[in-house]
């Protein structure tokens, strides 16, 4: 019989040496994944590459009536990415699904970003997601996106990560003249329109660009137009094309070992690249031949700002990949088909929670709030005061979710999202639920979620992989 009373287990305590050093060599490719991933196009360009060397096949490529592969993919707009194996047991039945989103909170260019003040260029931003605005001045930034040019080719930009790369930085007051600053609430202390960030202090001494530009203001914008001319000879673009770009202001610099026991990592976007990582390597890791039901991987795009927009959870191309797979079986596209098969899908919201941080006790409920090192942190549910606008996970499906991870001996523990009346949040899962599934949330803690500089243990990094693992396979 188990033990009566129900304790949390920490995996630096209860797991072998052996099982210490499979974490570690995994927390290795983790950091390597996060360090180069770190926007939604770059999680799907390298998901893509993964999963075609693998043998998965673009779902709509050609017509496959005759010979159905048996592993497939769909990328949406090169922002999210859908990933299907079929199992023995035909789709309609119901297939187990593993969502996790791939965009974390940043600082986005406006469209109009450029300009010049006190021979300083600058760009304007708008900041992406639930951030504390006063974390980002005064640290080394890098800069990724797309720049899409008036003939429709793309340019990919990446600048400030490598080591012998300049950074952009935003800037902040020094603390000598910051008496009036200091006084301010902490949202206020620096506002979102403060947040333009440096690019550049070189003026133009292209002759022909100074005599252009003196005739409407003689000297003006010089400075801009160094950056410009950087720009158009580095990625050959102009400003103009700067409206039709996806740019993001990211934290520069690698993910990193943290402690003297380097048993945690510290570095950004781990919400929610951790739980895209960890399932991937779960779905990599089945063995195909015996799986049962079909499974399904989404990596969804702007979780960070409520899952709207075509590359979001909420947009039709989740529904639209099951509808594609079970055309491949039955040999039609039938709303009916779809309806039976969602309904009977068990899903993961698979999204990181909030580890208890010892230097904030009043807002947690100690006995309800995930611990660093105790392994995935199984939600019921989440939402805002009275359970508000959260998808509660039944009894049953918990009961479920529970002996699948005890018989696979997954380190597991409950999470939630600080005491009641506090504060809240929400994940996928209530868009999930709308399609009538099972679904529960379950992702590893992670202290200062939502910074720069995001901390996960190596324990739980690897429980998440288990976790999903038992549950896709089960
Ligand atoms: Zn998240």
């Amino acid at each position: 019989m188990n033990s009566l009373k129900h304790e949390r287990k920490f995996g630096f305590e209860s797991w072998d040496k052996e099982k210490i050093n499979k974490v570690f060599s995994f927390a290795q490719d983790y950091k390597y994944f996060i360090s180069e991933n770190k926007t939604e196009r770059e999680v799907v360009k390298t998901l893509r590459r993964i999963v075609e060397k693998q043998g998965f096949v673009e779902i709509d490529a050609k017509d496959y009536t005759q010979n159905k592969p048996k592993k497939v993919f769909k990328v949406n707009r090169d922002k999210s990415i859908v990933l299907g194996i079929f199992g023995k047991k035909p789709v309609k039945e119901g297939i187990k699904m593993v969502l996790s989103h791939i965009d974390s909170p940043r600082i986005d260019l406006k469209p109009h970003p450029l300009y010049e003040n006190e021979k300083i260029a600058w760009f304007k931003t708008q900041y992406y997601g639930g951030i504390k605005k006063y974390q980002w001045p005064a640290m080394p930034l890098a800069i990724h996106g797309v720049v899409v040019l008036e003939n429709g080719q793309k340019v990919e930009i990446k600048f400030g990560e490598k080591e012998d790369e300049p950074v952009l930085t935003i800037t902040d007051l020094l603390p000598h003249l910051s008496a009036k600053q200091m006084e301010k609430k902490l949202e206020e202390a620096v506002e979102a329109e403060e947040m333009n960030v440096v690019v550049g202090s070189v003026p133009t001494s292209n002759s022909k660009l100074k005599t252009l530009n003196s005739k409407s203001e003689e000297g003006k914008d010089l400075v801009k137009l160094g950056v410009l001319e950087l720009l158009n000879k580095k990625y050959g673009i102009i400003e103009e094309d700067l409206v039709s770009a996806d740019l993001e202001i990211v934290p520069a610099g690698k993910a990193r070992d943290l402690g003297f026991d380097s048993s945690m990592i510290g570095g950004y976007g781990q919400d929610d690249r951790v739980c895209a990582f960890t399932s991937l390597q779960a779905l990599l890791s089945l063995d195909e031949e015996k799986l049962g039901q079909g499974v399904v991987l989404v990596f969804a795009d702007k979780e960070e700002t409520g899952s709207e927009s075509n590359t979001g959870s909420l947009s039709s191309f989740i529904p639209d990949f099951i509808s594609e797979m079970l055309f491949l079986e039955e040999g039609k596209h039938d709303e009916n088909l779809l309806r039976d098969c969602l309904s009977a899908t068990k899903a993961i919201s698979a999204d990181v929670t909030v580890a208890y941080d010892p230097d904030y006790t009043s807002v947690f409920d100690p006995q309800n709030t995930a611990r660093l090192g105790a392994g995935i942190a199984v939600e019921k549910y989440c939402g805002r005061r009275g359970k508000s606008g959260t998808s509660e996970a039944s009894a049953e499906y918990l009961g479920e979710i529970r002996r699948i991870f005890n018989k696979k001996a997954v380190l597991w523990q409950t999470g939630g999202l600080g005491k009641v009346d506090l504060g809240g949040g929400g994940t996928i899962a209530v868009f999930l639920a709308r399609h009538n599934m099972d679904v529960v949330d379950a992702g590893p803690p992670i202290l200062s979620m939502h910074s720069p500089f995001e901390i996960s243990s190596k324990i739980d990094v690897y429980s998440c992989f288990e976790a999903y693992q038992a549950f896709l396979s089960s």
